[in-house]
């Protein structure tokens, strides 16, 4: 033990001592006394108008709130998951391991105004993609969401490049988060996965490998419309099996192959959720979504 200014700061032998019986004695009551009276009643103070806050403080800028406002509505209470990833109480769960009833392909050509039922296969808790049965649509529509899912590439590597693991998240159908094997897998960056197809590249390559299981959680804010032209951006937040890959990045158009993207016509505020058949066996499971709240909404 180090001495100060030439003092031991060594305790003496006896205060040890008594030091370690005293820890005894408490560690002994704590095992020896019954559940119930090894502590006393915890003493709650009464309420004081304090603890409600207070209207005597400045007001925040930009809302009709007082600082601490005892008035301001109180969030709604939200259960989480007893596990990470798994759905918190308010969330919509699009695919629980068990069946795709919450999806639907869209019909083409004489059925463009149908729903079809889902061809993509369902198997031991995932569904895999159907090569060339379309994209898959969820029934129920969104807007400003969070969204979890898991996916993974097929464990045996099959081609290269944008034809290796090939899907996608489609926020509204129309905004691609990409869904790519990405390791050790060269591809342009903005193609890669996770990125916003065709307009940024994730913040870090967070691939894990071929066949293993991948987690996307994504905070999406749809785009606004007024009088026929786009007043507000799309914006995406990525985390990428907790890495975060997009730091609420704008979105500067609906996804499009080998051209600028732009926002050319408004869509309605909610749209469903799409994943893509790129022709390529990718898995999916435990998928959830949330709508965003707002600030401030009033209790209910
Ligand atoms: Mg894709």
């Amino acid at each position: 033990m180090e001495s100060v200014r030439g003092r031991s700061t060594k305790p003496p032998a006896s205060a040890v001592w008594m030091y370690l019986a005293i820890g005894g004695l408490v560690a002994w009551l704590a095992q020896a006394l019954p559940a119930g009276i090894q502590t006393p009643a915890g003493s709650v103070p009464p309420r004081t108008a304090a603890d409600d806050g207070f209207t005597d403080t400045p007001m925040l800028p930009g809302t009709s709130w007082h600082v601490h406002d005892p008035a301001r509505p109180h969030p709604a209470v939200v259960t989480p998951a007893t596990t990470p990833g798994a759905a918190p109480s308010d969330a919509v769960v699009l695919f629980d391991g068990r069946d795709l009833s919450r999806w639907a392909h869209h019909g083409t050509g004489a059925d463009s105004d149908k729903l079809l039922e889902p061809k993509w296969i369902v198997r031991d808790g995932y569904f895999e993609t159907g090569a060339r049965t379309g994209s898959l649509y969820s029934r129920e529509s969104f807007g400003d969401v969070q969204l979890h899912v898991e996916w993974a590439a097929p464990s045996a590597v099959a081609g290269n490049s944008q034809g290796r693991g090939n899907s996608g998240i489609f926020l509204m159908g129309l905004y691609e988060i990409q869904v790519l094997d990405s390791y050790n897998n060269k591809t342009y960056a903005d193609g890669q996965a996770a990125a916003v197809y065709g307009q940024w590249p994730p913040l870090a390559n967070a691939a894990r490998k071929p066949g293993e299981w991948q987690t996307y959680d994504i905070v999406f804010e749809a785009p606004r419309f007024q009088d026929g032209r786009v007043v507000k951006a799309a914006f995406q937040t990525v985390f990428w099996n907790g890495v975060v890959v997009h730091n609420r990045k704008e979105v500067i158009g609906p996804t499009i192959y080998r051209a600028v993207a732009q926002y050319s016509a408004p869509h309605a505020a909610e749209l469903p959720l799409m994943l893509q058949d790129h022709n390529n066996p990718v898995r999916f499971r435990n998928i959830w979504v949330r709508r965003l709240g707002r600030y401030d909404a009033p209790e209910k």
